[in-house]
């Protein structure tokens, strides 16, 4: 209710910046304060968070109509008793449903602009257009009707742009595949070549005598190398979203399998003065996995602790089985993931920092890749039955609380079978 010293606000929804001025320009001119928008849309948002005295709405607006505007408005108690005034081109026709629809009054365009104030401050003294009671009721059906139907186009409009995301989410897909496929070939030629070449007893023994040769080669590899395993996350990753990733289950020793993993990074974790704490007997030795995908998750949930984790820090490697379930986690005494970030880290190409920092290392502190480690990694786990989720209290590279990669996997033995279906990722975020 405003009180005398308050200003009247109208606001007025309309699409046409024509019509817009000059009512604006008209209401104001007589003391009023205009608010408008553009689209049925912005004119809701509006009057929910500026409560104005009276509304005009244009009948034809872009999303919704005039007549839905006022039926959501007048579902929301601090609009029951709101004056509505419709403005439409469209003759009479229109009056009925818009009374239907919980509209006051109703203007036609071209509007008066002399008499127009004066409609105003009728309609704002709680003037009322009115309709007999079969009009009405027939009226109220007509709008029932419109809304249906309007409903059922939007549905219709909805579904073809579902499908055409689809299409066009199905053609991305096919284009990182054939790209890093394309890629991938040459690719191998060119690391069997600069493995030859670097094997070559020449330049063996040019690299044993030049230093700067020796450092020219081995970076050449590691270049080669890492663009390899960048392709083959794109392909993975790829595959994961389409369901084309197949798991080629097979009798698994994880114990083995997670300290060959550790031994590939040993050379880091020496460089970097990292202490790792693993004990193999706490492993099974023989559960139905994907050994090739599995080493994949150790590879990159290490490669991760070790990047996150600053010299001098500690890794923690631990498993244990819960019933019918494999618990392991990966520890870490690093910078640690604030829980705002924790859901997103799992999804494609989320990195938490700062893309102008960003370095393709595996292995250097605060080193990172294309923000697709992990969602493999929750791919391969979900594939296996399993899940995959983070514990870290919070972000803070200088008191370092860590973080803990935990995996819970289903423990199938020889002689069970294991799922072999993976759900596109997309699906099961939904
Ligand atoms: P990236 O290739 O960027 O490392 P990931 O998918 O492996 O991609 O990880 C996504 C993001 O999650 C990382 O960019 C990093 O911000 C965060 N993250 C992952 N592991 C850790 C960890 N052990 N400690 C701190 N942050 C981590």
């Amino acid at each position: 209710m405003n009180t005398p010293s308050e200003p009247t606000t109208i606001l007025y929804i309309e699409d046409d910046p024509a019509s817009q001025k000059l009512i604006e320009r008209a209401l104001k001119h007589e003391g009023f304060t205009v608010l408008t928008a553009a689209s049925g849309l912005e004119g809701i948002d509006m009057a929910r968070k500026h409560s104005p005295t009276l509304i005009l709405i244009d009948i034809n607006l872009p999303d919704l109509s005039g007549r839905e505007v006022c039926t959501i408005l007048r579902c929301d108690e601090r609009f029951r008793t709101t004056p509505m005034v419709a403005l439409t081109a469209q003759g009479q026709e229109q009056r009925n449903t818009s009374l239907a629809s919980g509209i006051n009054g109703y203007l036609l365009k071209p509007v008066d602009i002399i008499e127009l104030p004066r409609q105003i401050r009728h309609y704002l003294a709680g003037g009322q257009d009115t309709l007999d009671d079969a009009s009405k009721a027939e009226a109220q059906l007509q709008f029932t009707r419109e809304v249906v139907m309007r409903l059922e186009e939007r549905l219709r409009d909805l579904d073809s742009m579902n499908k055409e995301l689809a299409h066009l989410d199905q053609m991305k897909e096919t284009f990182i595949q054939l790209t890093a496929h394309e890629l991938r070939t040459p690719l191998t030629l060119v690391y069997g070549y600069s493995r030859l070449l670097a094997d070559h007893p020449p330049l063996k023994r040019l690299m044993e005598m030049d230093q700067n040769i020796n450092g020219l080669v081995k970076g050449l590899s590691e270049a080669i190398e890492r663009m390899h395993s960048v392709i083959n996350e794109l392909l993975i990753m790829s595959r994961i979203m389409t369901n084309q990733i197949d798991i080629a289950s097979g009798p698994t020793n994880i114990a083995r399998l997670v300290a060959a993993t550790i031994q590939n990074y040993e050379h880091a974790l020496q460089s970097r003065s990292l202490t790792l704490n693993f004990d193999p007997d706490e492993w099974p030795q023989n559960i139905r996995a994907d050994s090739e995908l599995l080493r994949m998750v150790f590879s990159n949930l290490l490669s991760n602790a070790v990047k996150y984790t600053p010299d001098g820090g500690t890794i923690t490697l631990k498993a244990e089985q819960r019933g019918d379930w494999l618990r392991f986690s990966i520890q870490d005494s690093g910078i640690g993931i604030n829980p705002e970030d924790q859901p997103y880290i799992f999804e494609r190409f989320h990195t938490t920092r700062d893309l102008s920092m960003h370095s393709t290392s595996k292995t250097a502190f605060g080193g990172g890749g294309m923000g697709l480690g992990l969602p493999i990694c929750k791919g391969i786990i979900e594939g296996h039955g399993g899940r995959i989720w983070v514990e870290s209290e919070r972000h803070d590279p200088a008191l370092l609380p860590g973080s803990t990669f935990v995996v819970e996997l289903p423990m199938i033995t020889s002689g069970k079978s294991t799922p072999t279906i993976i759900k596109s990722l997309t699906q099961r975020e939904n």
